[in-house]
């Protein structure tokens, strides 16, 4: 615990997310590190600096645990530079980049080494590593492990790059088994192959024909596979994007009955529907898909009761020339690094869900998965990571002002509420009034 003398700035708030609630509060900043969440009316200490922001809400900055930066490789499609900027836009000051669609993939720790040289200087937001199983590196998951990555990522159906195979359940649980002997964390894009093979494929820009062709039948078949993995090999497994409500009892029973299992899901599942996506619009696209309105339903009520822990972006980017209108080749992903904190608030809000939730979904829950226990929350001894949020604004998403390469998004011409005023990393601003500082993110160790 700092000394009161070491205070360099005190951050107030009418509306400061602590994790006793929303309160009035000031924030007692100890240069990098949070040192104490004071009383709204506390002195300020000679030599502190006051920044009080009003009736804006703070809040921790958010931890974004599954961006695609594509860097080095396919930095067309997105880049280091960009991604955090739009990282720190949005309210977000850690990200964890995932193993796949750069070139190459973090599948050994010399490729590990060659991500982080491209992200060096030209990070914005604290940025982490995935690493990733893939059928032929069993061998490189333990070094990648003391290598610093924070778990590792693998696809059951294909990932869509070649470079990135999936592993088959075989594959899976030699993979499983070797990352759970040195206490590892799998994360898994759980589509099942065959489901997906049997499901009908008929291209064109129709959305009901692609939905068709990704059922809810095939998640929920690779997600009891997953249980039944993890379960044999008491292994810590969890579920990417999860799009099917119909796999929510499957998690949660797995997890009555002592699996260590958890989910995430992300703000396209969560705020746009099947029913709205115009045909030929493959900004819309992702695997597994933007389901209907009913499935979101049931989506909210699993992040009501818990069984979804994380609600983070999946912000995978690519030029504008692959969103062909035609869904079954269209590039799948969908950008919204910048827009998650305001897509998810506009609906929290909607349907009677307060701040504190979001905090809890989009920072406290990811920094516990992610095991960063300096990050996702502010209290004493965390990093002083913020964002500063007017809750009650409302702006009119215009891909031009996005800050991410390829300015396509699912959400052009959506009033959202909840404008980022600025973001703080480590005591400093990192974003406000629109202006960016120099980057001052550091690349982050599991651990750290
Ligand atoms: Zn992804």
């Amino acid at each position: 615990m700092s000394d009161v003398n070491d205070v360099t700035l005190i951050l107030r708030s009418t509306r400061v997310a602590t994790p006793d609630g929303v309160r009035p509060a000031s924030v007692a900043v100890a240069g990098a590190t949070v040192a104490a969440v004071l009383p709204y009316a506390c002195g300020i200490p000679a030599g502190a600096r006051l920044e009080d922001v009003g009736d804006d809400a703070v809040l921790p900055g958010l931890v974004d645990t599954h961006v695609h930066v594509n860097d080095p490789g396919r930095a067309r499609w997105e880049g280091f530079w960009t991604a955090t900027r739009a990282a720190a836009a949005g309210g977000v000051t850690t990200l964890l980049d995932m193993p796949l669609n750069s070139l190459p993939p973090t599948t050994t720790p010399a490729h590990l080494e060659t991500k982080r040289a491209a992200a060096r200087g030209r990070i914005h937001v604290d940025v982490g590593f995935w690493g990733g199983a893939v059928p032929d590196n069993v061998k490189e998951l333990r070094p990648l492990h003391d290598a610093g990555v924070f778990g590792f990522k693998c696809f059951l159906s294909p990932s869509g790059v070649e470079e990135f195979p999936e592993l088959d359940q075989e594959r899976l649980g030699r993979s499983l088994a070797e990352i759970t002997g040195f206490g590892g964390l799998l994360i898994v894009h759980a589509e099942d192959p065959h489901a997906l093979e049997s499901a009908p494929l008929r291209g064109g820009p129709a959305y009901a024909d692609f939905l068709a062709s990704r059922p809810r039948g095939a998640e929920n078949a690779a997600v009891a596979h997953l249980v039944a993995q993890a379960e044999r090999l008491d292994a810590r497994v969890h579920v990417l994007h999860l799009s099917s409500s119909d796999a929510l009892p499957l998690i949660a029973g797995a997890r009555r009955a002592g699996v260590r299992i958890t989910a995430e899901s992300c703000p396209h599942f969560l705020t746009l529907t099947a029913e709205e996506v115009p045909d030929g619009a493959t900004e819309f696209k992702c695997c597994p898909p933007i389901r209907e309105a009913a499935n979101q339903d049931a989506l909210w009520q699993g992040l009501a009761d818990g069984t979804i822990d994380c609600v983070v972006s999946d912000h995978s980017p690519c030029t504008t020339d692959l969103k062909t209108p035609d869904f079954a080749t269209a590039w799948g992903g969908i950008s919204s690094l910048q827009l998650g904190l305001p897509a998810i608030w506009t609906e929290a809000r909607r349907r009677g869900r307060p701040l504190e939730d979001v905090v809890r979904w989009m920072s406290t829950a990811p920094a516990a998965l992610a095991g960063l226990t300096r990050k996702g929350a502010i209290e004493a001894g965390r990093d002083a990571d913020f964002a500063v949020l007017a809750p009650e604004e409302t702006f009119t998403v215009d891909p031009v002002a996005l800050h991410h390469r390829n300015q396509i998004t699912a959400y052009a011409g959506r009033t959202l509420y909840g404008v980022v005023r600025s973001a703080w990393l480590r005591g400093a601003p990192i974003l406000r009034d629109g202006a960016f500082a120099e980057p001052a993110g550091r690349l982050l160790e599991r651990n750290d």
